[in-house]
C-alpha cells in the first residue's frame, strides 16, 4: 500500500471497476475498500464442481449499446446464450416473456389474431386503472395476470397487487410471435470464464482492500486519497441522520443435487403464491458446464430488515425525496463522486452500470 493515493473507491462492483480501470489507464493511483471478503459486487461468480455459480442472483449481460458492448468484450469472451425462462402454475409450464408459445399452450389457439381477440375480449373488464391488479389486466387480460403475474409479483413486494401502484408495470412485453428471447437487446451473453474473471481484469494495477466497512472509519479512508468515489448506500454514509432508505431483498437458497440436469433450463419463475420462492436458478445452462452433478439456487424475495442486503430500491416519493436530502449534502462535499446502483438509489442493469461509470470516469478524471 502506498501513503497516499489519487483515488479511493469504496466498494468493488461493476461500477467501481469500471471507474477503477479508468483512472488507472490515465495513470492515475487507486486504493479500493470492499466490506465483502470477495470483488465484483452482485456480479459476483464463483467455481464450484466445474459450474459458475451467480451467487446474488441470476446475470444476464444484455445490451444494444455499441459502446458498452465492445468495452465489456475487451476483458471477456461471451458465449450465445439467450434467456428463454420458463414460468410454472401448479403443473402448467409457460413460456417466457407472453408470446404465441405461451398463449397457444393457454388457449389452446394457434394464430396471432386467436391471441389478440382473446386479450382485448379480456382487457375490457377494466375501465379505470388505480393499482397494479387493474393495469396488468389492462395490459393482458385476466388470464395471463392469474396464472403469471399476480403470484410472482405479490411475493415479489410482500403486498397484495391490489395495493401496489400502476407504475411498477408500465409496459408488459406482449409478442405475437413465436419467440421464447426475454430480452430485445442487440447483444446478449454469459461471459463463458464467469463475471469475477471480467472485475479481475479490470481492477488490475488497484491496490483493494477486502473485508473492511468504509464507513466505520470514513476519516481515515478518506485521508489516504485525493478523491473519494463512493457506490455503497447514502444514507449509511450519513450514518442514517434523514432518516432510512427502504429497499426489498432476497435470500439466495443454494444447493447442490447429484443430478447431471434438474429443471432443463437456466430459469424458471414459479408464479403461483404457494410456493414460497419466486425463481429457481439452474446455473450450468447459463455457459453449458459439464459436470455430472448440478447448482441451484431458489430465490425467496423478503424484507430488507430480514437479510441487510439491499437489493432492489423502493422508488416511491418519501424513498425519493428522502434520496434528494442525501443527494444534496454528497453534492456538497467537494472531494465526494458518487455513482452506482446503491450510491443513486436506481436499478441499472449491467449495461448501465458500465455506461454510467464510463461518462463518470470522463467527466471526472
Ligand atoms: P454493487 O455490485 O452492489 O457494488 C457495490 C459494492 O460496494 C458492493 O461490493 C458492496 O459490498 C460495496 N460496499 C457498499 N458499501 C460499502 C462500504 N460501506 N464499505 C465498503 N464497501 C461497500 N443486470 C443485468 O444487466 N442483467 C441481469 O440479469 C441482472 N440481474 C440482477 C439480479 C439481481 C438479483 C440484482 C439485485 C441485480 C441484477 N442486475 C442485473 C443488476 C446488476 O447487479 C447491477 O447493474 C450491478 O451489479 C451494479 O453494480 P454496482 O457496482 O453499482 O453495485
Amino acid at each position: 500500500m502506498k501513503d497516499r493515493y489519487d483515488y479511493l473507491i469504496v466498494g468493488t462492483g461493476l461500477f467501481g471497476s469500471v471507474f477503477a480501470h479508468e483512472a488507472i489507464a490515465k495513470g492515475k493511483s487507486v486504493l479500493m475498500v470492499e466490506k465483502r471478503n470477495h470483488i465484483a459486487g452482485n456480479i459476483y461468480t464463483e467455481k464450484v464442481d466445474g459450474i459458475n455459480i451467480h451467487r446474488y442472483g441470476a446475470h444476464i449481460f444484455h445490451t444494444s449499446d455499441e459502446t458498452v458492448w465492445e468495452y465489456i468484450n475487451r476483458f471477456a469472451s461471451f458465449n450465445n446464450f439467450i434467456n428463454s425462462p420458463i414460468a410454472k402454475y401448479g403443473k402448467e409450464v409457460y413460456n417466457m416473456p407472453f408470446n404465441m408459445n405461451t398463449f397457444s399452450r393457454m388457449w389452446g389457439i394457434s394464430t396471432p389474431a386467436e391471441a389478440k381477440a382473446i386479450i382485448d375480449s379480456q382487457r375490457r373488464e377494466i375501465e379505470t386503472v388505480t393499482n397494479l391488479e387493474e393495469q396488468a389486466i389492462s395490459l393482458v387480460g385476466r388470464d395471463i395476470y392469474e396464472k403469471l403475474i399476480k403470484g410472482y409479483t405479490e411475493k415479489q413486494w410482500g403486498r397484495s397487487c391490489t395495493e401496489l401502484p400502476p407504475e411498477i408495470i408500465k409496459r408488459l412485453p406482449v409478442r405475437y410471435t413465436y419467440d421464447n428471447n426475454y430480452f430485445n437487446d442487440r447483444y446478449q451473453g454469459i461471459p463463458t470464464e464467469g463475471y469475477t474473471a471480467i472485475v479481475e481484469k479490470l481492477i488490475e494495477g488497484a491496490d483493494v482492500v477486502l473485508g473492511e466497512d468504509f464507513n466505520l472509519d470514513q476519516a481515515r479512508w478518506r485521508s489516504l486519497a485525493d478523491r473519494t468515489l463512493y457506490t455503497g448506500c447514502l444514507d449509511e454514509f450519513f450514518h442514517y441522520s434523514e432518516g432510512r432508505l427502504q429497499y426489498r431483498s432476497e435470500i439466495f437458497e443454494s444447493e447442490r443435487i447429484e443430478e447431471e440436469n434438474y429443471q432443463g433450463v437456466a430459469v424458471v419463475n414459479y408464479t403461483e403464491m404457494d410456493v414460497p420462492y419466486t425463481r429457481v436458478i439452474e446455473h450450468k445452462h447459463f455457459a453449458k458446464d459439464i459436470s455430472p452433478v448440478t447448482w441451484i439456487s431458489r430465490e425467496y424475495p423478503v424484507d430488507y430488515e430480514k437479510t441487510g442486503e439491499p437489493y432492489y430500491p423502493i422508488n416511491d416519493e418519501r424513498n425519493d425525496s428522502l434520496y434528494r436530502r442525501y443527494r444534496k449534502l454528497a453534492d456538497a462535499d467537494g472531494s465526494l463522486i458518487i455513482g452506482g446502483r446503491l450510491a443513486e438509489y436506481k436499478y441499472y442493469d449491467m449495461d448501465k452500470t458500465v455506461l454510467s461509470a464510463l461518462r463518470k470516469a470522463e467527466e471526472i478524471i
